[in-house]
């Protein structure tokens, strides 16, 4: 049997510096496996991720230890479970110790790609940022380098790692309910495999398991094991002067050994603390130094910023270990063409997608246009690997320091160079030069998004409602959700910070907090609503995109007990056209849970009409635009026709948006729109006046009234 073995999960299993298996899972393993006389091959994995690939690739047959994981769990049996650890939450012990994980909602938790950890925040507690590592050395090291919160993981092999690791100060600050059990678990195919391990489990007691769990538990996996051994029999057999003098030359030699050992380790540690762990670029602590270096000089340097735009996608779509192995054939393909034509530039990974090339000693923007140019021709093209294809393209921002006219600090010529990408990301051009007039529209920005990301936190937002109506009986059938944020200087519009949540990627959060937000006012109200009212939830398209949306929607429903056929989810038109394909199967499984899908400000993108027909939705939005002039342009009417014979023959349902005068109310209605919402009927209003207004007893009666006299 062919048996996976990850390599740094002390104290359930490791592989030691003889590179023998080792650890609680492998000797039980054994055991069993000795009683069953099963024949063992180990076959050492450097992570949990890479193992159960192995695993789902039939090159292994069980793994030593199986997490409960969605990417595992389809495709093997468990054994009998026999010792548990709890799932732990670890912070740095200067931080405030953390009593619940829902405060962790909005920052980033570390966990072990394919940990039992991992899927228990996916299933319980879906709006909290994750981002997973090969190994819990390297979720650790994330919340040392401030990338991360916290670290989630079984707490004997955190609390194990951080011994070997003492520089690193921690503290436990939170156990989930349910621990984490050893199970092995075994290739689906193979289940008289796992009734001979089952058999093998139930001759030992729990003492037993205990006990052995207890003695792993106490080893150090990063000490070479088997060391002490030879030495010990030595001193037994021969006690003599001259075993004495082998003792010593041995000692001498293994202390060189273990002084090597700990000078590598050094080195390593060393390394890591500097560099990118899966492009092996100077990293941006490294950065930051060389170029304080070269400030505090008084020598000339440029800086040069490009993105590796679709990192996200990659690592939503093909998970962590695709994900950053194109981060490096990436980097390997810029890296190798920069020192080609510029020997003393040097390519670093700033954080997050972002590269920087140093070209010191260099001003001159010709030299520095030639530079991005050739960045940019290299970026361009198709990254293949394994079963990813991906077409790449770049955009570069640039600033310099020229100790004759300024003085600046590191962390200042990035952010300017960041502004000058942000710039060029923006408005689509693919180089842009910094220039201080960004500053300050950039300034402004990101004190925007710092407070809004704040105001979300604490809960500063507030939920507006603007109610839809039928336009025949004037009934009302739903309304949409307008998210408002009312500061103590005034309200700032959503037309201005979601865009900005957009560009910086706090748009998932501030949809999430909309998302659930809109199912618990739909519980308040729900008894007092008419039967076939629908609430509509916007989401930006790159929730839906990077699919979660569908998380989002399903377990909130799920979570506030909402029937989604009360829920309509608004996405943009051009969002829908960008939608790949992935996304497009996702919309479709929120249609298949039940949800309304609609299109948003139909009529400003470019939707070819075959595409629509694809799609999987319920309710055409026509944008204000259409009718804000409609009852003096004749063309704008015509276009609304034909919009509204098409959504028909798809069996869609249409609403016009924007209506603010009767004689538009009228001339929609004659021209086949069903629905409508807009300043006519009512502005978006808090939901106190959303319930006094339309759910009080005489309105609800006139609505049921009109709802019979239609019928
Ligand atoms: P939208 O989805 O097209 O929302 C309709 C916008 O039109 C709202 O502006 C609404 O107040 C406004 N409106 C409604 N009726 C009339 C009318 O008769 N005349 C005029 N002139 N305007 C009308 P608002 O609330 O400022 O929102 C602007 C945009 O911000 C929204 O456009 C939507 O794209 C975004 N947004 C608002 N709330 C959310 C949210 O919760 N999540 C997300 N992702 N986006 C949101
Ligand atoms: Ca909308």
């Amino acid at each position: 049997m062919d048996v996976a073995i990850v390599s740094q999960r002390g104290p359930l299993e490791y592989i030691d510096g003889q590179l023998n298996p080792q650890g609680y899972a492998p000797e039980l393993l054994s055991h069993v496996a000795n009683l069953s006389q099963i024949t063992l091959r180990y076959r050492p994995y450097d992570s949990l991720a890479d193992a159960i690939l192995a695993l789902q690739q039939g090159r292994v047959d069980m793994l030593a230890s199986g997490p409960q994981h969605r990417r595992l769990s389809p495709f093997v049996h468990y054994a009998r479970p026999t010792v548990g650890q709890p799932i732990a939450l670890f912070n740095l012990l200067d931080a405030p110790r953390i009593t619940q994980l829902e405060s962790l909602s909005g920052h980033v938790v570390a966990v072990v790609e394919g940990s039992a950890a991992q899927e228990r925040l996916f299933v319980q507690f879906p709006d909290i940022k994750v981002r997973s590592f090969s190994n819990v050395q390297q979720a650790l090291g994330a919340v040392v380098a401030g990338e991360a919160q916290a670290v989630l993981g079984g707490s004997d092999e955190v609390n194990q790692r951080l011994r070997s690791n003492l520089q690193w100060r921690f503290q436990q600050s939170l156990e989930l309910a349910e621990p984490e059990y050893h199970r092995f678990a075994v290739a689906d195919e193979h289940e008289i495999l796992l009734n001979l391990l089952n058999r093998g489990i139930a001759t030992l007691s729990d003492k037993h398991f205990e006990q052995r769990y207890d003695y792993w538990l106490s080893q150090n996996p990063t000490q070479e094991a088997g060391m002490n051994l030879p030495v010990t029999r030595i001193i037994m057999v021969i006690g003599s002067v001259m075993v004495l003098l082998v003792i010593w030359l041995f000692n001498r030699r293994s202390l060189r050994r273990q002084r090597a050992h700990s000078q590598s380790l050094e080195a390593q540690l060393e390394h890591w603390k500097t560099h990118d762990d899966s492009t092996g670029l100077p990293n941006r602590h490294m950065l930051t130094q060389m170029l304080e270096d070269h400030l505090v000089a008084a020598k000339p340097i440029s800086v040069l910023m490009f993105d590796f735009p679709r990192q996200e996608e990659i690592y939503e779509n093909f998970g962590q270990r695709l994900g950053e192995a194109a981060k490096e054939a990436y980097a390997k393909r810029v890296n190798m063409r920069i020192k080609q034509r510029y020997p003393d530039a040097t390519l670093a990974f700033w954080h997050h997608h972002y590269f920087v090339v140093l070209l010191p000693a260099v001003l001159e923007e010709d030299k520095l246009q030639s530079l991005s140019k050739l960045i940019i021709q290299t970026c361009r093209g198709w990254l293949r690997l394994e079963q990813l294809q991906l077409l790449t393209r770049c955009h570069v921002g640039y600033a310099s320091y020229n100790p004759q006219t300024e003085a600046l600090s590191a962390d200042v010529l990035l952010g300017h160079a960041y502004i000058a990408l942000s710039h060029a990301v923006k408005h689509e051009s693919s180089v842009c030069a910094y220039h201080s007039s960004l500053s300050q529209t950039g300034m402004m920005r990101l004190t925007l998004e710092s407070r809004l990301r704040k105001a979300i936190e604490n809960d500063e937002l507030t939920l507006y409602l603007q109610p839809q109506f039928c336009l025949d009986s004037r009934r009302l059938i739903g309304a949409e959700v307008l998210v408002r944020w009312f500061t103590a200087s005034g309200s700032i519009s959503p037309a201005e910070f979601v865009p900005v949540a957009e560009e910086t990627g706090l748009v998932l959060q501030l949809d999430r907090w909309v998302f659930e937000r809109s199912m618990q006012l739909l519980a308040r109200l729900s008894q007092r609503l008419p039967a076939d009212f629908k609430l509509s939830v916007n989401f930006s398209a790159s929730t839906v995109s990077l699919g979660h949306a569908e998380r989002i929607a399903i377990s909130y429903a799920k979570k506030w007990q909402i029937n989604p056929q009360r829920v309509c989810i608004e996405i943009t038109e051009s969002a829908m056209m960008e939608q790949p394909s992935e996304a497009k199967s996702s919309i479709q499984r929120m249609r298949n849970a039940g949800f309304g899908i609609a299109i948003d400000d139909f009529g400003t993108g470019y939707s070819s009409m075959a595409y629509l027909k694809h799609l999987p939705v319920t309710l055409l939005k026509i944008d204000r635009a259409f009718i804000s002039e409609i009852d003096e342009n004749i063309s704008d009417q015509h276009i609304v026709k034909a919009m509204v014979m098409i959504a028909k023959s798809m069996n869609y349902k249409v609403l016009i948006e924007g209506v603010e005068t009767q004689a538009q109310a009228n001339l929609a209605a004659v021209i086949g729109c069903e629905w409508a919402q807009g300043f006519l009927f009512s502005k978006p209003i808090s939901e106190r006046d959303f319930a006094s207004r339309y759910l009080n007893d005489a309105a609800l009666e006139s609505n049921a009234k009109r709802l019979t006299s239609v019928q």
